[in-house]
């Protein structure tokens, strides 16, 4: 399978060579020049494969569909590694839980920090550790985070050989449970770095220190960000595991709802749809900062600048402008790469923004049904409220975003599955304010936040931390 990138560059690049790469050349994201088409035989033999051997098995079954520069059994062993019991709680790794009939949760917030990019992230730390080895190389991960990522990247990266990690964020801002859960670490290959500033202040330094490049390229600079392939990729796995779940035969088509802020998430439906996964429609999700629901709802993109983007309880998905988004928006355009440049790179530079109401309706009437829909801070209290009232589920603030927009949608006789993004003890605040009580806490994680800490604070300054990189590299 060759990779190209969405504005047009054609260069054909395998698996392997875009997995520790940002960006394509040109300024656009990566995509498998074509989605291997799924017969309903081969369907049904992936339902087997999981139901036999589990998910582990189906996530090298898909991912070996898209990879063809790591050898079958290397990929199988890397997959079994990382989708075990262990580290994922469950055997099923996502399991359904059913709210009411037809109504269900899929849990993907299971992993080691709670929250669904767990699912893609332990998967990067093993490929990369491999990459890296393969080729003799090192690299050293520069990131900032106001949460969620960074700590997935961390746990994710733990102990693994050739790889630092270097995380950024802002120094007392993070929750009591989220700095605990990041701090707590004490693997040498992994810093923490507390600036005196806001998240803001942490992301302008990352673009100091990477658009360094002599800087950049002596020290092995590299990120995780979500528009990394292999990550989509690996939430591919999960849409495929819910529909078995949910599902007899494959025949019935599943409806999705996906809580939305990058479209990292719900790209990876649309991708499991366009091989053939039998889904109805994928149902975005978003909280307040809704350039998502407003796209799929008029036609027009429109990103938000800082000062008009929310501080939300659902922070995970603030988002001014959904980085994944160029994906969706490439296949609707038949992958014309000079119409997504002059989108992505002259449209949205110019104006802020740019419609396809025509392209977006031609795309629903070639049988591609998407929906959306928003929800606030008191539907979020309210959904929360309601769940735990009728179904005993404590679910977390983004889940609920979820359940408000899929009960808005669901369709009599289509199975809805929500996806559970996170779970509750991140945002313990909103579950006190929602139920009037704790949230829930995971086995084995009593007592994190009295943990010794290992974390460095500096002043926002781009300086000092290329001092701190260079000082552990050396
Ligand atoms: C990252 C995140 C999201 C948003 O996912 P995208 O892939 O960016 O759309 C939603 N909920 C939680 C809890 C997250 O951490």
């Amino acid at each position: 399978m060759n990779y190209l990138s969405t504005r047009g560059d054609a260069t054909p690049r395998q698996f392997c060579d875009i997995l520790l790469e940002g960006l394509a050349p040109d300024g656009g994201l990566y995509l498998p020049e074509r989605y291997p088409q799924l017969t309903s035989a081969e369907l049904a033999r992936l339902r087997g494969v999981w139901r036999q051997q589990g998910y582990a098995a189906l996530a090298f079954e898909i991912l070996s569909l898209y990879i063809d520069d790591i050898p079958a059994a290397d990929l199988r062993a890397i997959c079994d590694k990382t989708y075990t019991q262990q580290v994922f709680g469950t055997a099923a790794i996502t399991p359904l839980k059913k709210l009411s009939n037809g109504f269900y949760l899929e849990a993907l917030s299971n992993g080691p920090t709670l929250a669904f990019k767990d699912m893609a992230m332990q998967l990067l730390g093993h490929l990369f550790e491999y990459e890296l080895k393969r080729r003799g190389q090192q690299l050293n991960i520069l990131g900032a985070t106001s949460g969620d990522t960074g700590s997935a990247a961390e746990y994710a990266m733990r102990g693994k050989q050739g790889i630092r990690v270097f995380m950024l964020s802002p120094h007392g801002r993070m929750s009591a449970f989220q700095q605990a859960q990041m701090f707590s670490l004490q693997d040498d290959n992994i810093h923490n770095i507390a600036i005196e500033g806001v998240f803001d202040d942490c992301q302008d330094i990352v673009k100091a220190v990477s658009g360094d490049l002599t800087f950049k390229r002596q020290h092995q600079i590299g990120t995780v960000n979500s528009i990394n392939w292999a990550r989509l990729l690996a939430q591919v796995v999960y849409y495929f595991a819910g529909y078995f779940q949910a599902t007899q035969s494959d025949d019935e088509p599943v409806d999705f709802t996906v809580p939305s802020g990058n479209f990292g998430n719900v790209c990876a439906g649309h991708v499991a749809r366009m091989m053939g996964l039998p889904i109805g429609q994928l149902v975005v999700a978003t909280n307040e900062n809704d350039v998502l629901d407003e796209f799929f709802r008029t036609g027009r993109y429109r990103v938000r600048s800082s000062a008009d983007t929310f501080e939300t309880s659902s922070p995970s998905m603030d988002i001014s402008k959904a980085s994944n988004f160029e994906r969706f928006v490439a296949d609707v355009l038949g992958r014309d790469g000079a119409r997504v440049q002059a989108l992505f790179a002259d449209a949205l530079a110019r104006d802020g923004e740019f419609s396809l109401p025509a392209e977006l309706q031609a795309w629903r009437d070639h049988g591609q049904a998407w929906a959306s829909g928003k929800s606030t801070h008191a539907d979020r209290l309210a959904t929360i409220r309601d769940v735990y009232e009728q179904h005993g589920v404590m679910i977390d603030t983004h889940t609920a975003d979820g359940v408000k927009v899929a009960r808005q949608h669901q369709r009599p006789g289509a199975p809805m599955i929500v996806l559970e993004t996170a779970l509750p003890i991140k945002f313990a605040a909103t579950i006190r304010e929602a139920l009037g009580r704790e949230p829930e806490r995971p086995a084995g994680l009593e007592g994190i936040e009295d943990l010794p800490r290992r974390v460095q604070v500096l002043p926002a300054d781009a300086a000092q931390v290329k001092a701190l990189i260079a000082r552990h590299c050396a």
